[in-house]
């Protein structure tokens, strides 16, 4: 008899959990097991806006998929993924095709533009090692270009990023340390840069601890960031953007506007047809699909509403990972027929947001944490996230170690 045919999309955190797991758990004549991603390495989403800010280089935030999976049991596929097709159960990949028996989509998100005019031709993203290089020399071309030009426009060194949540908070906290150094190495004068925060929302980190909120802000407006609070993007233009406040439109001129003002889950969701709200899709208890009892969706392409405050839980890392555990022993439970399938709840351990390398606020286990103290537990939450995909080995490779 064939044996049932595992296909995971995607290796973020939810697949390569999911495939690390499995690779132990279904024996080598119970399942293939294939996994596809479109590049050859992970990358550490939760490391991009240090990556895109320039203090840390790209490639301590990725490396190979084949170091961390079992090659003699799990088949890499380096490809992308355009569709899914559910009723003939076939993946279409820029390259090929793949049929499966179960599959589980693990494709991570993309930005949330609301429609926003401008946003996908002018604003930068932080999504993914491409766009965090893509960013980063952006960024450093500003800085290299105002000197050489006769007629010097400060706006060209001025860098606008909308949306104050935890990405666009930690991005910030990453230029607060980078922008200095940029205006040594090009002869600027720092107080020619503007770093301005546009929320639209009465507050930054909307939904967090108002005193956390307040340190984070604080200390990014000692760093020099100027926040511009309930304040909404309309437009991205080619050289900075409208927004509006109390119903009065504003522009404002900067050469580089990032946008990290939310996410989706990934558009082959939406394209294939599932039930989704925004590109996610509502699982089931057991991390399936509405109606496809063989399709696991998980990360952030899955939603999941927390009883407690009937909203969906944010998309997270944490999460993501705990779901790719469940995943994996549901897997198991369905390929064999003799076990029983768990039901995923998620287990929420807090929030940290980096403020640049040394300093952070956290929500942990529900005490709050600032400072180095806060810094060193991002650290540690980092280099758990190795740990549990890579080991030991990782975490000596990639490992963030610099506590002081
Ligand atoms: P991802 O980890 O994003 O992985 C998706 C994978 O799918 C990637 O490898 C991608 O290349 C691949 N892929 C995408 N499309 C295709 C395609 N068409 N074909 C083939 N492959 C494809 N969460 C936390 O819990 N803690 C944090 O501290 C934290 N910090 C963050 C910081 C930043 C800057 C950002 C942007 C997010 C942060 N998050 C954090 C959120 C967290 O990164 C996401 O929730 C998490 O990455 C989701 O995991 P995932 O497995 O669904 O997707
Ligand atoms: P988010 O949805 O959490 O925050 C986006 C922010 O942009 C919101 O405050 C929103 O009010 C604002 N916004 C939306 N439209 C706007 C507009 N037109 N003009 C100005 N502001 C606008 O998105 P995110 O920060 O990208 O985070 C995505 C997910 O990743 C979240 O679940 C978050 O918790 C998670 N994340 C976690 C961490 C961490 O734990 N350290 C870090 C980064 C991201």
């Amino acid at each position: 008899m064939r044996k049932p045919r595992v296909v995971v999309l995607g290796a973020g955190y939810g697949g390569l959990i999911t495939v690390t797991r499995l690779q132990k758990l279904i024996g080598v004549s119970e399942a293939e097991i294939t996994l596809v991603n479109k590049n050859n390495y992970h990358y550490e989403t939760t490391w991009l806006h240090e990556a895109s800010a320039g203090t840390l280089h790209h490639d301590r935030a990725r490396y190979p998929i084949r170091e961390v999976i079992n090659t003699s049991r799990i088949h890499f596929m380096k490809d992308t993924v355009v569709a899914i097709d559910k009723q003939a159960k076939v993946v279409t990949l820029e390259k090929g095709q793949v049929e499966y028996d179960y599959l589980v989509i693990s494709l991570g998100s993309h930005p949330e533009t609301f429609g926003i005019k401008g946003l996908k031709e002018y604003a930068f993203g932080i999504t993914s090692i491409d766009s965090a290089r893509q960013l980063r020399e952006h960024i450093e071309y500003q800085f290299a270009t105002y000197n050489m030009e006769k007629d010097k426009k400060v706006e060209r060194l001025a860098i606008i990023v909308g949306g104050a949540g935890f990405t666009g908070i930690e991005f910030l906290g990453e230029l607060g340390n980078r922008i200095p150094k940029l205006c040594k190495e090009y002869d600027i004068d720092f107080q020619k840069v503007r770093m301005i925060c546009v929320e639209a929302a009465p507050t930054a980190l909307p939904g967090f601890d108002p005193g956390l909120v307040n340190y984070a802000v604080k200390y990014l407006q000692k760093k020099g960031v100027e926040f511009r609070i309930g304040t909404a993007i309309k437009e991205c233009i080619k050289d900075g953007i409208i927004v509006s406040k109390d119903n009065r439109m504003e522009t404002i001129k900067a050469g580089t506007v990032v946008w990290a003002a939310g996410v989706r889950g990934n558009s082959v969701v939406e394209e294939a047809g599932f039930e989704n709200i925004r590109g996610r899709v509502k699982v089931d208890d057991y991390l399936r699909a509405p109606g496809h009892e063989d399709v696991f969706v998980i990360g952030d392409c899955s939603l999941i509403i927390n009883e407690e405050t009937n909203r969906p839980y944010p998309p997270t890392a944490q999460i993501a990972m705990q779901q790719g555990e469940v995943c994996a022993k549901n897997l198991q439970a369905a390929i064999s027929g003799s076990k029983k399938m768990i039901s995923f709840t998620p287990v929420m351990k807090g929030s940290v947001a980096s403020l640049g390398d040394h300093d952070a606020v956290g929500f942990v286990f529900g005490k709050k944490f600032v400072g180095s103290k806060a810094s060193f537990m991002k650290k540690m939450i980092d280099n758990r996230a190795l740990y549990m995909i890579g080991g030991p080995s990782l975490v000596m490779k990639k490992g963030k170690f610099n506590f002081l």
